[in-house]
């Protein structure tokens, strides 16, 4: 049975259609990439799941439909980051940013200040805590805002570019905690970008092109069809290019986004 399920999505903005019978269903416990390039629809639907926007569709999340009466419901159950954190933070520390849903809920201090301790050490932003959110850099902030929605402890996550501000090697350990996160914790990830890099750890991957699901599969699937990526303007990984060479040449058997794992296999 799946967590997030629509269908039948229209939506506009004015006369531009952005989509047109739009229909997704997501697994539980899964990591699902939903990448495309710019303008192909992305924020848009984070903004409908948020609801933020309005559209004509049967959305069903939690097996609950996303109306007014449950928004308040299935909102608290989905941890949402987006890509700009500068409008997001109310506190004057970090620590306080990561307390202040909690506090919300009336859950006592001391939890607080335990799941601050765990979470801030998940995401190794503990030298932040006493930072003012406005004064970090970009990708200080995105690991700020991640933290907060991990301090939910949410059934889904869901990620508008949540890493675009994080340098690549810092990137790669945030996406390594957070599939371990997914594994321990059962959270659904559901990440969107234009950066296929991204994708390393999702289960499944799907391709957005204007409003409209271009491939949809696991690594390997969506990976052959890297000419159809690079026709609609992603860039395709260097480990897949490389992996692809090397197969040519019978050196490797699959295609490996890794590029640890693909040293790994060429030393063998
Ligand atoms: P992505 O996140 O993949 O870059 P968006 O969902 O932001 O794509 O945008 C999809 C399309 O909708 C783009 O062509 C964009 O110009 C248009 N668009 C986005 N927001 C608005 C808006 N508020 N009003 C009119 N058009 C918009």
């Amino acid at each position: 049975m799946s967590i997030l399920k629509i269908n039948n999505l229209t939506f506009r903005y004015k006369h531009k259609f952005i989509f047109d019978n739009f229909n997704l269903e997501i697994e539980p416990g899964s990591w699902v990439t939903i990448a495309g390039p710019n303008g192909s629809g992305k924020t848009t639907l984070v903004k409908i799941l948020a609801g933020l926007e309005k559209s004509y569709a049967n959305i069903t999340i939690f097996n609950k439909p996303l109306n007014k009466k449950n928004m308040h419901e299935i909102r608290s159950n989905i941890g949402f980051v987006f890509d700009n954190p500068d409008n997001f933070f109310a506190c004057e520390t970090v620590l306080d940013e990561l307390a202040f849903s909690l506090e919300n809920l009336g859950v006592y201090p001391e939890t607080i200040k335990k799941k601050i301790k765990e979470v801030s050490s998940l995401l190794k932003i503990d030298d932040l805590l006493n930072e003012n959110p406005y004064d970090l850099s970009g990708g200080e902030k995105q690991k700020a805002a991640l933290a907060c929605a991990l301090m939910l402890e949410p059934r889904i996550l869901i990620l508008d570019e949540a890493f675009l501000m994080i340098d690549v090697n810092e990137r790669e350990v945030i996406l390594k905690t957070l599939k371990e996160y997914n594994r321990k914790k059962r959270v659904t990830i559901i990440s969107f970008t234009h950066n296929l890099d991204e994708s390393i750890y999702s289960d499944r991957l799907i391709i957005l092109n204007n409003g409209i699901i271009t491939i949809d599969g696991s690594f390997p699937e969506v990976f052959c069809e890297e000419r159809v990526m690079r026709k609609i303007g992603l860039e395709v990984p260097f480990a897949i290019e490389l992996s692809e060479k090397l197969k040519v040449y019978n050196l490797i058997d699959d295609l490996e986004l890794d590029l640890e794992r693909l040293v790994s296999l060429i030393w063998k």
